[in-house]
């Protein structure tokens, strides 16, 4: 059996309790509009329905059942409680076309997220509009552009991105019409300064910088960098992704950072991995202001709160989507932070930090190479497996998937691209000393072996519905879609 839910369908059968009530109205429609024939739905019973998707979801590497230590993506886990604040009934029914007297409630939440979000970022101003991570950096991207264009100032047409970026960085600054200049990372995993030195010029528009970088260590000379780009007469952006590194002790506006975008879907408390909605801050200092995306909250002088619109503000960059951002993403995120409060926020960067210096410690205590191991971790760290794949011909994707038959969901693996081998690990903040033992228990005995019996690790995992996925093909050919029997290719149905 293929594992289809249409596999379990019976002529006839199906789930009495939930049928919709059947529409008397449909004689008003035009024949041309009415099907000859019903769809092809599968005839299940609720007990068949209820038993296909547990088992489903039972197939699943979650973070509700699994340790998922995956770098730069803040597998954490979320409380049930901003769920459930952000699921009230009161928002659930909420229209986005309310007038603003209507949805006073909603835009506190938001107003609040903003100052909140103002205040552990130390930004100038913060909108929460853009639907991810990458529509924040290219929001910025287009601010940048927008700011040198109103100083007359057209010939700055390249954007610094280090060796080390996340590849949404490039991307964005490409989509924003920039010309991309790579700089390279020293060998302590800091930018390298004289290379940055001779980059800089009358042709940078900005620098896209991530402070923990992805590497896993804090740029130590960002005062350095921040003066030499400014210098220059280029802006800073901060890819704030991952905040938990930093959350409540320091600051991109200190840092001098002129904008930057927050995951709101990875610290502050949405689960994402599987494709779900998501959610950016975006932040800018006070010369930026003008440029933002609209429409954000803000307090009316007639009291209350209101909505900002293109009305007025004719430098912004304009909108981002057809109203103001994931609605939900942007509840949990204020239950979160106000669950929390700030002494709550601060403990999250002290457990993040320390999850990730004790894994990374233990790690290397255990025999594995750390890429940076003079360097302490930020919120994730990096192994090197280049000696076990020189050894024992056992990579770091072998690693990766034999993993999963621990019961264990695979680290980042072969980015950054700098290191070979290597494998990312973010274990946050929400793990406890338990799972991290775990997991370098369960690094130790791959290695253990791959020294006696390699093809073990090279054929894993063993235990998983699926094996080795192509995943190549899944992401360039994705057939995800059910036919009848007896209809032939895509291009018929
Ligand atoms: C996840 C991530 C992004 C992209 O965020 P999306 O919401 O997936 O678009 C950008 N930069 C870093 C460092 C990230 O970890």
């Amino acid at each position: 059996m293929s594992g289809l839910i249409f596999d379990r369908s019976r002529p006839g059968r199906h789930a009495g309790g939930l049928a919709p009530e059947v529409l008397e109205s449909v004689d008003d429609l035009p024949a041309t509009c009415l099907r000859k024939v019903p769809p092809a739905l599968p005839e299940v019973s609720e007990l068949d329905v209820v038993r296909h998707y547990t088992r489903l979801s039972q197939k699943n590497f979650s973070i509700d059942t699994h340790f998922y230590p995956l770098g730069s993506c803040t597998m954490k886990y979320n409380p049930r409680a901003a769920n459930r604040f952000a699921m009230l009934e009161g928002f659930l029914s909420a229209h986005p076309l309310a007038p603003a007297r209507f949805q006073q409630g909603f835009l506190e939440c938001v107003f609040e997220l903003q100052e909140i979000l103002r205040a552990v970022t130390g930004m100038s101003a913060v909108v929460l509009s853009p639907m991810a991570g990458a529509q924040g950096e290219f929001a910025g991207i287009a601010m940048i552009r927008r700011y040198h264009a109103s100083r007359g100032d057209p010939g700055r047409t390249e954007i610094l991105v280090p060796d080390a970026a996340h590849g949404t960085n490039p991307a964005s600054a490409i989509m924003g019409g920039f010309r991309v200049r790579e700089v390279p990372t020293g060998p302590d995993g800091d930018v390298d300064l004289d290379a940055l030195q001779k980059a800089v010029g009358p042709a940078t528009a900005g620098i896209m910088l991530t402070n923990p970088s992805t590497l896993g260590v804090f740029e130590r000379r960002i005062v350095e960098i921040a003066s030499l780009v400014h210098g220059a007469g280029g802006l800073l952006y901060y890819d704030g992704a991952n905040l938990n590194a930093i959350l409540g002790r320091a600051r991109p506006g200190d840092m001098r950072f002129d904008i930057l975008h927050l995951n709101l879907h990875k610290t502050f408390s949405t689960p994402h991995g599987g494709g779900g909605p998501g959610a950016a801050a975006l932040g800018v200092s006070a010369r930026l202001e003008p440029f933002l995306p609209t429409p954000f909250a803000a307090r009316d002088p007639a009291g209350g709160f209101c909505w900002i619109g293109a009305e007025g503000r004719p430098e912004s960059i304009g909108r981002l989507s057809a109203f103001m951002g994931n609605a939900g993403v942007l509840l949990r995120a204020y239950a979160y932070a106000r669950l929390l409060g700030r002494g709550g926020l601060r403990r999250v960067s002290t457990f993040a930090a320390l999850n990730a210096n004790y894994l990374a410690r233990r790690l290397e205590a255990a025999g594995f190479e750390l890429a940076f191991p003079e360097r302490r971790a930020s919120h994730e760290c990096i192994v090197t497996l280049r000696r076990e794949a020189r050894e024992y011909g056992v990579t770091a994707m072998d690693f990766a998937k034999r993993l999963l038959d621990y019961g264990l969901h695979a680290p980042t693996t072969y980015f950054p691209m700098l290191i070979p081998e290597c494998l990312l690990i973010e274990p946050t903040e929400t793990e406890s000393k338990e799972t991290l033992d775990a997991f370098v228990e369960a690094m130790s005995r791959i290695r253990a072996e791959a020294a006696t019996d390699p093809e073990r690790v090279r054929g894993a995992p063993w235990t998983t519905p699926v094996r080795r996925l192509d995943d190549v093909r899944a992401a360039r050919e994705p057939d995800l879609r059910w036919r009848p029997p007896g209809v032939g290719s895509a291009a018929e149905t």
